[in-house]
C-alpha cells in the first residue's frame, strides 16, 4: 500500500476573516514498509497533514491517492480508508472511556459489526503487539495504568481495526525518558516485526534522529526537506532558519569539525560520531 499526495492544498474556514491556510502545494509518496517521520514547528501543517491522510480533512484542492484510489474523488467510502491507515491523535490515552481494556480495545473492531470470535483475536493479538500481556491486562481499568501504558491500551485500540499504516501524533509527548523509550520501542516493533507502514509526526530531533528512516521536514504548509536522516540534519542551516536544529551530536561533530577533524557531515548518532572518531585516531596514527 502507498500514499501518494499530489499538489495538496487545504484552508481553514475559507472566505471568513479568519482563513488559514494550512498547506500549499504538498507533494509526497510513501511507500509501503517504510518509517516516516514528519517534523515541523507547531503550526507548520502536521495535524493537518495527516488527517488528509485517514480522510478526516477534504482537501480544498489535490489529490490523496491510497492504494491506487484517489481519497479525495466524490463516492470514496472513508471508513474503508480509516481500516487501512489508523490514526493515533496526540494524547490518545484521554479517550479512553471503558471500564476495562479490554472493552476499550473492543470498541472498534465492535463497530465493525465482527464476529465475537474476531473481535477476541484481534484485540488479544493487538495488545501482544504493544507489548501487554492479555491475561494479565485485559481485566483491568485502563485508568489503573502509567501514563504510557495507557497510551499503549490507547494504541492497541486503533491497530486492532488492523490498519495497514499507522500514524502517530507525537506519540512520546508528556512522558517521562523511560515511557518514551518504551513507546518508541513499541512502534519499532510494530514497524520491523509487524510490517506496519509508520508515519510519526514529532518535534524532537533526539527522538528522530534515533528512530528515522526518511524524514519530512513541514515548515509554513510546505515540505521543506525530505530524505535520510543523514541527508536532512546535513542542512543545518535550513533546519535553524526554520526553528529545528539537529540532534546536540550533530552539532558536536559540526564543532568538531570547524576545529579541523574531517568528521562526516551526515553524522546524527552517538555511535556515528564515535566511529568517526575512532577511525580520525586510527588514521592519524597510522
Ligand atoms: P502542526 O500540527 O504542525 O502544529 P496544524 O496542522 O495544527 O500544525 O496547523 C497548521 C495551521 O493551521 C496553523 O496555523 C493552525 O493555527 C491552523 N489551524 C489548525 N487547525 C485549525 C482549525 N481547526 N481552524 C483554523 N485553523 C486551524
Amino acid at each position: 500500500m502507498s500514499i501518494k499526495i499530489e499538489n495538496l492544498k487545504h484552508v481553514y474556514m475559507p472566505g471568513s476573516p479568519f482563513e488559514k491556510t494550512a498547506l500549499e502545494d504538498v507533494n509526497l509518496d510513501i511507500k509501503t514498509g517504510e518509517f516516516i517521520t514528519l517534523i515541523g514547528h507547531t503550526g507548520s501543517g502536521k495535524s493537518t497533514l495527516i488527517q488528509h491522510m485517514n480522510g478526516l480533512l477534504e482537501a480544498t484542492e489535490g489529490k490523496i491517492i491510497i492504494d491506487g484510489e484517489d481519497i479525495t474523488a466524490k463516492g470514496t467510502k472513508l471508513s474503508d480508508v480509516r481500516k487501512k491507515v489508523g490514526l493515533v491523535f496526540q494524547y490518545p490515552e484521554y479517550q479512553l472511556f471503558e471500564e476495562t481494556i479490554e472493552k476499550d480495545i473492543q470498541y472498534g473492531p465492535r463497530n465493525l459489526g465482527l464476529s465475537e470470535e474476531e473481535i477476541f483475536k484481534r484485540v488479544k493479538k493487538s495488545m501482544e503487539m504493544v507489548g501487554l500481556d492479555y491475561d494479565t491486562y485485559k481485566d483491568k481499568s485502563p485508568f489503573d495504568l502509567s501514563g504510557g501504558q495507557k497510551r499503549r491500551v490507547a494504541i492497541a485500540g486503533v491497530i486492532a481495526m488492523e490498519p495497514k499504516t499507522l500514524i502517530l501524533d507525537e506519540p512520546t509527548a508528556g512522558l517521562d525518558p523511560k515511557g518514551r523509550d518504551d513507546i518508541l520501542n513499541q512502534i519499532q516493533i510494530l514497524h520491523k516485526q509487524y510490517g506496519m507502514t509508520i508515519i510519526l509526526v514529532s518535534h524532537s530531533m533526539e527522538d528522530v534522529g534515533r528512530i528515522a528512516e526518511r524524514i519530512i521536514v513541514m515548515n509554513k504548509g510546505r515540505v521543506a526537506l525530505q530524505g535520510t536522516p543523514g541527508e536532512v540534519f546535513k542542512e543545518i542551516d535550513t533546519l535553524e532558519a526554520i526553528g529545528l536544529g539537529v540532534p546536540q551530536v550533530t552539532y558536536l561533530a559540526k564543532k568538531l569539525r570547524d576545529k579541523g577533524y574531517p568528521i562526516r557531515e551526515d553524522v546524527y548518532t552517538i555511535e556515528q560520531c564515535k566511529e568517526e572518531l575512532i577511525r580520525i585516531f586510527r588514521e592519524n596514527n597510522a
